[in-house]
């Protein structure tokens, strides 16, 4: 998605689009005022002043703009040169006086570069000439043009004074209030195009939500359904297996049976591991009341019979200190357990007696401690964070998927839990994990 321009870059943006807009209303009037003297000079023949003065004005204005393109000095200078106009017209005209207006006109186009001290070069170049000639033509100098006014007393030159400087005051206002009100403008769309984009942004994201939402449903039901449809030939196959065991045969078909059901046995698991990793990583946390004593009978039940070959029976141990009511994922601690209950089961210790596996669990107002202990062969040392990654098998003939731990790592993790691995070759291994109660 485009990123958003800044506050600054509008802003920037804006000014320079003023000031491409009123430097070219600047070159019309410039050269509008340069012809406006040459056409004086017709009636009033003076060329020379048309000429040099017009001409050194437009060369001022235009080698200062050229030299410095970026810096606004140039619009100062084009400030003075409106007014040293105003003095070649007056001169141009003999003294016509009403020929100040020309520095009006100038002080209100001004007005569209929206900087409100550019009022200044023009006020002063008025008033220096005002006060300079007007006084040369006060003490008789007669080779001065400055007003055909028979008079000129400090009087009329202070209330000439006086009203110039309203109009400079009036203009220099508009473009300060001009400049004010562009900005409040520019601040007003960036932030209506920043709130736009934002709801476009949410729209996008509650619409990818949705994507994603529809196609994790349509992925979860699709996982079902192939392993619903795998699972059921190997039912069959399992009861096939299951009715040729009861007949009478020689031990060596009894072996090669019996390494049929192991396989299919173990192929089943495999289906079941990837549909808990598929739903674990897809699923939401749910939340419900967790009832362990309930929820471990029926794994119990479920893993008491399993039992790979030749393995022994395990002896599975619960204890359950709850107190208060737990709260959490219900699959997901089923998945968890049912993996380490089972890992206890099979991993067992051939040298031991008496193979256990003891899960405790223990309820507070702010978690639940569980732990799932057994006496079998152990993990060593360099193989504790290993047992934790995708597929990994401490040795080749495993008896699993390498799914299991993985799958309980990430079960753990989705409920904010903690998960400790404490191992010992020969000397049994334990599974600490400590899961937040999410009673609201
Ligand atoms: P698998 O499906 O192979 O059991 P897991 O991810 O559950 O995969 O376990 C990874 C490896 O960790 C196993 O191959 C096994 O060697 C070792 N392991 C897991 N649990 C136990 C345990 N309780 N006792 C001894 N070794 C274990």
């Amino acid at each position: 998605m485009a990123s958003l321009p800044t506050y600054q870059s509008i802003h920037d943006a804006y000014l320079a689009q003023v000031k491409h807009k009123s430097d070219r209303l600047m070159n019309y009037f410039l050269v509008s005022f340069f012809i406006a003297g040459l056409l004086l000079a017709l009636f009033y023949d003076t060329w020379l002043v048309a000429i040099g003065v017009g001409s050194l004005s437009l060369l001022a204005y235009y080698s200062v703009r050229a030299i410095l393109p970026h810096s606004n000095v140039y619009q100062y200078v084009v400030s003075a040169v409106l007014s040293i106009f105003m003095a070649q017209f007056i001169y141009q005209m003999h003294g016509l006086f009403e020929m100040h207006f020309i520095a009006f006109i100038g002080s209100a186009i001004l007005v569209t570069y929206q900087n409100w001290k550019l009022q200044i070069p023009l006020a002063a170049v008025v008033i220096v000439h005002h006060a300079m000639f007007g006084y040369l033509q006060f003490i008789g100098y007669d080779k001065i043009y400055f007003t055909q006014l028979d008079y000129m007393t400090l009087q009329t030159f202070l209330i000439h004074g006086f009203l110039a400087t309203v109009i400079f005051f009036i203009c220099g206002l508009w473009a300060f209030q001009l400049k004010k009100l562009n900005e409040l403008q520019i601040e007003q769309t960036f932030e209506m195009g920043r709130y736009q984009e934002e709801q476009l942004q949410k729209k996008a994201l509650l619409q990818s939500n949705e994507d994603l939402k529809k196609s994790n449903r349509e992925l979860d039901s699709f996982v079902y359904s192939v392993s619903h449809d795998l699972r059921a030939p190997l039912s069959s196959m399992l009861g096939v297996v299951g009715i040729c065991e009861t007949g009478v045969l020689d031990p060596f078909m009894m072996k090669n049976i019996s390494f049929l059901k192991s396989s299919i046995k173990k192929l089943d698991g495999f289906i079941i591991d990837i549909l808990d990793y598929s739903r674990n990583a897809r699923l939401e946390v749910d939340r419900q009341e967790i009832h362990f004593t309930d929820l471990l009978t029926e794994l119990s039940n479920n893993l008491k019979f399993m039992g790979i070959n030749d393995q022994r029976k395990v002896d599975i141990r619960t204890t359950v200190q709850n107190g208060v009511a737990f709260y959490s994922d219900k699959s997901r601690i089923n998945i968890i357990l049912n993996n380490l209950i089972s890992n206890g089961i099979r991993y067992q210790n051939p040298q031991v007696p008496d193979p256990f596996v003891e899960i405790i669990v223990n309820v507070s107002e702010s978690a639940a401690n569980i732990l799932v202990k057994d006496n079998g062969i152990g993990i060593d040392q360099g193989n504790k964070e290993k047992v934790f990654n995708m597929f990994y098998r401490v040795s080749n003939n495993s008896i699993g998927s390498g799914l299991g731990l993985y799958i309980v790592k990430e079960a753990v993790d989705k409920l904010n839990g903690v998960l400790e691995l404490r191992s010992e070759i020969g000397k049994g291994t334990e599974f600490i994990i400590q899961l937040p109660n999410l009673t609201s």
